[in-house]
């Protein structure tokens, strides 16, 4: 039994089940996970990054500062936090908050992974080296808000719950350099550009869906060679 910060009492419990496999549907998707988009996939789907959640989270942002300053003007009258009654108040709030950002992140999450496991036998996605991204301070931001990682893991067990296959594609794959019409490798592109015209063969591209197509072609050849 464990009770949150928002004062919700929650009782686990643990139970052996079995899960049945999904059917089979014989189709396969590429994934760019994107930052102005959550994810880009090979089917020409962009997923939204979740607007509302992030109007939310201003409003945490914004409901955290009042709690800071509620803490300081306790700390200047010299009364201790568990009897300041206004901090207390503050920091409930703050914790309900929270608590609905990451539930609808969480239903977001599982929506969107359960869809993909449904509909597809195989999922290509890039081996997000998340960790070396996070250095990248002008990145980091953006990356922790939209739960990459927390993607992955949910495609991972779900895939092995329900008989689907992950495929990890190398994180050096050049997804966003390779034409996915003629293969021809048209050079590094910086992160501002969204459009480009193959140099080779003069397909027009949009950045992420190309990216998708070429990791859903890497994913079909890797999966060839297994
Ligand atoms: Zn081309």
């Amino acid at each position: 039994v464990r009770r949150n910060p928002s004062g919700k009492y929650f009782v686990s419990i643990l139970v052996e089940t079995e899960v049945q496999q999904l059917e089979k549907t014989a189709s396969s998707i590429g994934i760019d996970l994107g930052i102005v988009d959550f994810a880009i996939l090979s089917d020409g789907r962009k997923i939204d990054n979740n607007k509302f959640t992030s109007q939310m989270e201003k409003k945490l942002k914004r409901e955290q500062r009042k709690l800071s300053k509620r803490a300081l003007l306790a700390k200047n009258k010299g009364i201790h936090l568990f009897e300041a009654r206004n901090y207390q108040k503050q920091k409930r709030k703050v914790a309900r908050l929270h608590e609905k950002v990451m539930n609808q992140r969480d239903d977001f999450l599982n929506k969107l992974t359960t869809e993909l496991i449904k509909n597809h036998d195989m999922i290509c996605i890039e081996d997000l080296n998340v960790k070396g991204m996070l250095r990248n301070h002008k990145l980091a931001k953006r990356i922790s808000d939209v739960s990459w990682s927390s993607f992955v893991t949910k495609l991972k067990y779900k895939a092995d719950w329900y008989g689907k296959l992950l495929v990890e594609i190398d994180t050096w794959f050049p997804s966003s350099q390779l034409c996915s019409t003629c293969s021809h490798n048209d050079g590094k592109k910086s992160l501002d550009i969204r459009k480009w015209v193959c140099s080779n063969c003069q397909t027009p591209h949009d950045r992420d869906i190309n990216a998708s197509l070429n990791i859903l072609s890497e994913g079909l050849r890797l999966h060839s060679l297994a």
